[in-house]
């Protein structure tokens, strides 16, 4: 490095990476063009009736920003999606239809469905529409070749429009048909594939803001398995100032300090990998905070299945023989929620406890109140992981943080530092 590169200030030399030169729809030119647009419509759904009824519209609200830039611009929207698992075959329970007539609803204009995806049909539904109007296609995991990200169904694809948006970040780390495969054949042929505005927070979050975070930095990471979040860990020993362990995954940790865990949820061959984070954490100066103390639980049975007896504190750092550790203790909450309260960058991914069962659900909600806490006073708070954010919005705290991921596995693998065929796919500035 030449040596008047270390005289710059940190913000020149640790210049954010570049997720953000990706087109977005500010970048892209739409008015009459025909767009493709990937979106997340994997909503909940069940039969009521013999018809299936949308049990929850959150997925497709989030998407009206970008379809209604889009239809603002005078596109001509293609929205193409998946529902469930139909393995190549036309499963009726998994059909979009449903899906259009709800988005029609919130839209507040009529939305057109087509029964194809891809083909002749599919074609003429698009080039039928008028600038601003809206088509979805059906169920694109109808055909088996969309999780082959096969060459000739992405061109198919490809056929039905004139650039591509993908505002799906949900479904960017699998390299299918209708979120990579497609988004090559449009940018090889000189069109636009941008990122939609959902696709677009989740990359300046996850990406630029804790790629270049406002310190102190922390991390709380919790959940059931340290080997689902090891990757993290480790990127983010990087980064963070302190990262502070929660869920059954402090109890590995345990181990590899040589303490007891009981009956606990643990991964006797991550102990290696524990440890190795613990080493990693010391050499960089990484304050690294395991629970103390932890609410513990007596499983048991009950009519034959599987419940928690009686539960406590278990005030010390070792867990007895006969109990499982469910929650972090009132000692380890107050530690915990104290760095929180003192951060201005906060990645928080994976819950403190078995919270689901509200007898062990106070940790985890006393550290969302305390990230909210945190953002309150002007810090940065952005919330991975499915459950976490289910956490969230069971403490009622869902609006009072800056940013909460709709990525799931996406969050995790783009937080690891892997890049996601989805975006990768996506046209640079
Ligand atoms: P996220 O979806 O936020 O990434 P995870 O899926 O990794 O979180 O983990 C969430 C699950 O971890 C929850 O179902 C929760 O019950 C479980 N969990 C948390 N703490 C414990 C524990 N001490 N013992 C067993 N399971 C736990
Ligand atoms: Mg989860």
């Amino acid at each position: 490095m030449p040596v008047f590169l270390l005289f710059l200030p940190n913000s020149f030399r640790y210049a954010p990476r570049p997720f953000m030169a990706k087109l977005t729809l500010h970048d892209m030119d739409l008015a009459g063009k025909r767009v493709l647009v990937r979106v997340d419509y994997n909503v909940p759904m069940a039969e009521e009736n013999g018809v299936m009824v949308i049990n929850d519209d959150t997925r497709i609200r989030a998407t009206l920003p970008t379809l209604q830039a889009l239809i603002g611009a005078g596109a001509r929207v293609a929205l193409t999606a998946h529902l469930g698992r139909p393995k190549g075959e036309r499963v009726p329970s998994m059909s979009l239809r449903p899906v259009a007539a709800k988005l029609g609803e919130l839209l507040g204009q009529p939305v057109a469905f087509c029964e194809q995806c891809v083909g002749e049909a599919a074609a003429t539904a698009v080039n039928e529409l008028a600038d601003g109007e809206v088509v979805l296609l059906e169920n694109v995991r109808y055909h088996s070749e969309e999780e082959a990200n096969d060459d000739t169904f992405s061109a198919e694809l490809a056929e039905l429009a004139d650039c591509y948006v993908n505002d799906a970040f949900g479904a960017a780390h699998r390299a299918h048909a209708s979120t990579a495969g497609v988004a090559g054949v449009i940018a090889g042929r000189g069109g636009q594939c941008g990122a939609g505005l959902l696709m677009q927070r989740e990359l300046q979050f996850l990406g630029d803001e804790l790629d270049a975070p406002a310190g102190p930095f922390v991390v709380i990471l919790g959940g059931a398995k340290v080997s689902d979040k090891i990757k993290v860990i480790d990127r983010l020993l990087e980064k963070a100032d302190t990262i502070v362990i929660g869920g059954a995954m402090a109890y590995t940790f345990k181990l590899a300090k040589g303490l007891t865990v009981g009956k606990s949820l643990v991964e006797r061959d991550k102990v290696d990998v524990a440890q190795a984070a613990l080493d990693k954490a010391a050499e960089r100066n990484v304050q690294f905070l395991i629970p103390t103390d932890n609410v513990v639980a007596e499983p048991t049975e009950i009519d034959g299945k599987f419940a928690f007896g009686y539960h406590r504190v278990n005030d010390s750092e070792n867990i007895p023989d006969d109990v499982e550790g469910v929650d972090i203790g009132p000692q380890s909450t107050e530690a915990f929620t104290e760095v929180i309260r003192g951060a201005k960058t906060i990645l928080w991914n994976g819950p403190m406890g078995i919270f689901e069962d509200d007898r062990f659900s106070s940790g985890t909600f006393a550290v969302a109140r305390a990230v909210c806490d945190a953002t309150a006073s002007g810090a940065k708070s952005i919330i991975g992981g499915g459950d976490s954010v289910k956490a969230l919005n069971k403490a009622g705290l869902g609006d009072q943080v800056t940013f909460m991921s709709t990525g799931g596995g996406a969050s995790l693998e783009f937080l690891e530092g892997k890049e996601l065929p989805g975006v990768a796919a996506l046209s640079d500035k």
